[in-house]
């Protein structure tokens, strides 16, 4: 004897009834069958929604009723032959005629009691159970339909009512032991001893099946569904959550108690005392294996085998001085809320016993603290115990697994996991048995936290980065693409996932969760209209809330550079090219760093120092390792060496200039490059990186050009000003020629202070040969005294900066 239970998704539509058909047929063999069927999918709701629009006195419940009619109806044309139709047809109007009745009471009175509603709720699964009975007869199964009335005994709880299995147990062997046909019944539903209808809890239909099974000691309990098994997290929340094969019937209890609705929690405890295995299975994919539940699964290495929540909760908390070594206090308090049927989901008593704190259904909130501070208003009055506290709009997050027992560790990984994300804990507690351990947190932390858990406890081999890129000029198109081409291999190869989320210019902005594709992301930008600025695209980051979220700012901007502490003080690590936040004042500078190691996240700008090249990364390097530097000096400006390297009698400095501009070497107003400002700021950069404390003002900078070349205003004034300069630099610069010499713009710091200035070079010093737009860095340390390192390479260009800024990324990720 096998009892199979299809779920309110397996039977909403015709089409679907037709593969449960085939699903039922291929049980044949089996000499009984017992199908418990849920309502049409959606159905509760629809007779929940139409019963409130009754209550409230809205005659539109009766368009909800015609609704509710069509699709049974619609149901009955799709499954059943015409010459059958007639008498089944009237059979279900009669039914619903029942129903519209009631609802039509409800509307009368405005009054909806508990009782009532269960009466109503129970039209879904009695419609739905005889509708499909009539299908199965309709395809040559010998199905019969079974009466609710009679059969599931409960008290009058109504909503959530609790069985009598010793009435219970006596009906349905009587009814299994004179009847050899396919039964379908309607799961849910129940009736007390005096004749009134009654409901299981929603999602009950899954209790009634294991009733069943334990009733006729069945050898086994399926429940199908919409997804294949029990999964290591709820597949709608965390997209890589994957089907567990095996767990014991504990686990399941645990998992399901804690928010994993794919089974109800109750339907364990039958099919446990009699030990008849579940397998949860997949009506959409039936050769899936799904899961099989046991007494004793096949044991596993991993500590948890899954991660679930439960939201709308509030943490209930009492504290007090007097509450210290008092007896009996936890239990004045658990009888208050026991009293009130207040359902406790988590306790957790600090180890000073000064509060005890318990995790409730939101709904309960209210009700719970009036009964708790009634039970202590001496207590409160006297000043013993103090105000008892709601906090509201949290979640429950849970980790389950028998094996965790054995693992040490397991909450320092859950506690680094989510602080990392930024996400705060309330409250933690552990079951004794170790099963699981779940912890406290904000309502809108819940997606995050369990992705970010799954992440950590089943697929800590990869890691999935979620980016947020602003600016789509050269930098920025050139990271797509240096993106787009390398993703798969760092995927196959070093398992880091990188899913592009947001994209934005400075005047729209597109968003996808599932991750923008790459190869097409600057078009569909194009194709956006939907406008945006910063502050709306920070907005909806922090909305999305998703873990290892990384914001790359590839603009020139103060506005966007501005933003960095609200991401950073986030959880959200910061990584750019822009040199505005590193080389502004130094106490904002200060400020990002220190959160950003606060908050455990990265603040990365490699590449405002040498595009490229490894220069910030060397230095803290150097630093970390106990080396003291002495001295920095280098060239760190690939647009001024450009510069003089072209510059020819041929090609004036105008010319050049505009070429830099046009090869994207050059920072978007050429002046900060010509100022020698550029440069001053990359050697301010890597001095604060030194530790020291200094702004820009204090680099001494000598200018090489006129001022009326480097004053603000407008642009022409500036290329006409340049114009009027370049021949007297040309006769300089061939002089100096001629001397076998060159100019090199150097910067440098030293003893506390940093300098930037034209030098004259001479051939054969490294600094002579440093070539197109190249940059030579010498680091003068205690290890490296007679012979400084030198970092040389490309230190400008869109491809190189791009790929700086692709490795500080793939830096997060490591
Ligand atoms: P049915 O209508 O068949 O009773 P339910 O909607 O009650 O189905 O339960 C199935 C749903 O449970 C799935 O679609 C899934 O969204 C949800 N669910 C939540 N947690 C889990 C989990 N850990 N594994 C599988 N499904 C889960
Ligand atoms: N139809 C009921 C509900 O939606 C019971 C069930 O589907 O298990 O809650
Ligand atoms: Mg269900």
């Amino acid at each position: 004897m096998v009892v199979l239970k299809f779920g309110g998704s397996s039977v909403s539509s015709p089409e679907n009834i037709l593969k449960v058909l085939d699903i039922v047929r291929s049980h044949a063999s089996i000499k009984q069958l017992a199908v418990v069927v849920s309502a049409f999918g959606g159905l509760t709701d629809h007779l929940l929604h139409t019963s409130r629009l009754a209550e409230r006195g809205d005659d539109s419940f009766k368009q909800e009723l015609i609704k509710i009619e069509d699709r049974h109806l619609a149901a009955i044309k799709d499954l059943i032959h015409a010459k059958r139709q007639s008498s089944i047809v009237a059979n279900v109007k009669f039914i619903l005629n029942e129903l519209e009745d009631i609802m039509q009471g409800v509307f009368l009175v405005k009054e909806l009691s508990q009782k009532t509603l269960d009466f109503i709720l129970s039209f879904g699964e009695r419609l739905s159970s005889y509708i499909i009975a009539e299908a199965f007869k309709e395809n040559g199964l010998p199905a019969a339909a079974v009466d609710y009335r009679n059969f599931i005994i409960t008290d009058n709880n109504f909503g959530n009512a609790r069985v009598n299995f010793e009435l219970t147990n006596q009906n349905i062997q009587n009814y299994f032991a004179g009847n050899e046909n396919l039964l379908v019944i309607p799961g849910f539903v129940g009736t007390t001893k005096h004749g009134a209808t009654t409901t299981l809890g929603r999602g009950g239909s899954d209790y009634t099946a294991a009733i069943i099974a334990a009733a006729i000691e069945a050898s086994g309990l399926e429940i199908w569904t919409d997804v294949s098994g029990m999964m290591t997290a709820d597949p709608r929340r965390v997209k890589n959550a994957i089907p567990i094969e095996e767990m014991s019937y504990e686990e399941a209890l645990e998992l399901s108690y804690f928010g994993a609705k794919i089974i109800y929690p109750p339907t364990i405890q039958p099919a446990l005392s009699r030990r008849i295995p579940i397998r949860l299975k997949n009506t959409f994919a039936p050769e899936a294996f799904g899961t099989l539940i046991t007494h004793s699964p096949r044991p596993s290495e991993a500590p948890v085998k899954g991660i679930s929540s439960i939201e709308q909760i509030s943490l209930l908390t009492i504290s007090g001085s007097g509450m210290v070594g008092a007896s009996g206090i936890a239990m004045r308090f658990f009888g208050a809320l026991g009293r009130k049927g207040v359902n406790v989901i988590l306790i957790t008593q600090a180890s000073s016993e000064h509060s005890i704190s318990v995790g409730i259904n939101q709904k309960d909130a209210t009700r719970a603290q009036q009964t708790v501070e009634e039970e202590f208003r001496l207590e409160m009055q006297a000043g013993i115990v103090d105000k008892v506290q709601i906090e509201n709009n949290l979640a429950i997050v849970a980790l389950v697994g028998s094996n965790m027992r054995n693992t040490p560790g397991i909450a320092g990984k859950l506690f680094s996991a989510l602080g990392r994300n930024g996400i705060n804990i309330s409250a933690i507690a552990q079951g004794t048995s170790e099963l699981n351990i779940s912890c406290v947190i904000q309502k809108k932390d819940e997606e995050k936290a369990l992705n970010t858990l799954h992440e950590s406890f089943f697929l800590s081999e990869t890691k999935t980065l979620h980016l947020f890129v602003v600016g789509t000029g050269t930098v920025g198109a050139t990271l797509m693409d240096q993106i787009s081409g390398q993703a798969a291999n760092l995927y196959k190869g070093h398992n880091i996932a990188l899913k592009l989320i947001g994209l934005s210019n400075s005047k729209t902005a597109i968003f996808n969760e599932a991750g923008i594709p790459l190869d097409s992301c600057k078009e569909a930008l194009g194709n956006s209209t939907q406008p945006s600025t910063i502050d709306t695209f920070v907005d909806k980051i922090l909305e999305l809330n998703l873990p290892n979220a990384i914001f790359v700012d590839c603009t020139a901007s103060a506005e966007v550079a501005s933003v960095y502490n609200t991401l950073l003080d986030k959880s959200i690590s910061v990584v750019t090219p822009n040199k505005i936040a590193a080389s502004g004042n130094y106490h904002t500078y200060k400020e990002l760093k220190t959160l950003a190691a606060k908050r455990g996240v990265k603040f990365l700008f490699e590449t405002n120092v040498g595009a490229g090249l490894p220069i910030i990364s060397t230095l803290n390097d150097l630093i970390r390792s106990g080396d003291t530097v002495l001295k920095i000096e280098g060239i760190f400006s690939g647009t001024m060496n450009y510069l003089f390297n072209t510059v020819s009698a041929d090609k004036k400095l105008s010319t050049v200039v505009q070429e830099a501009m046009d090869l994207g070497y050059a920072e978007p107003d050429p002046r900060i490059d010509l100022s020698g400002k550029d440069v001053a700021r990359k050697i301010l950069i890597l001095a604060r990186e030194t530790g020291e404390n200094l702004e820009l003002e204090d680099v001494a900078i000598k200018p090489f050009l006129p001022a009326n070349c480097l004053q603000d205003g407008p642009m022409d004034e500036f290329w006409q000003n340049l114009r009027d300069y370049e021949n007297t630099f040309e006769a300089q610069r061939a002089e100096l020629e001629n001397q076998g010499k060159g100019y090199r713009l150097i910067a440098a710091w030293e003893e506390g202070k940093a300098r930037v200035e034209l030098r004259e070079i001479e051939k054969g010093h490294p600094f002579y040969s440093v070539s197109g737009s190249d940059n030579i860095i010498l680091f003068t340390t205690e290890r490296y005294k007679v012979q400084p390192l030198i970092v040389k390479g490309s230190g400008a260009g869109a491809e190189v900066t791009a790929a700086g800024v692709f490795a500080d990324i793939i830096r997060i990720a490591n």
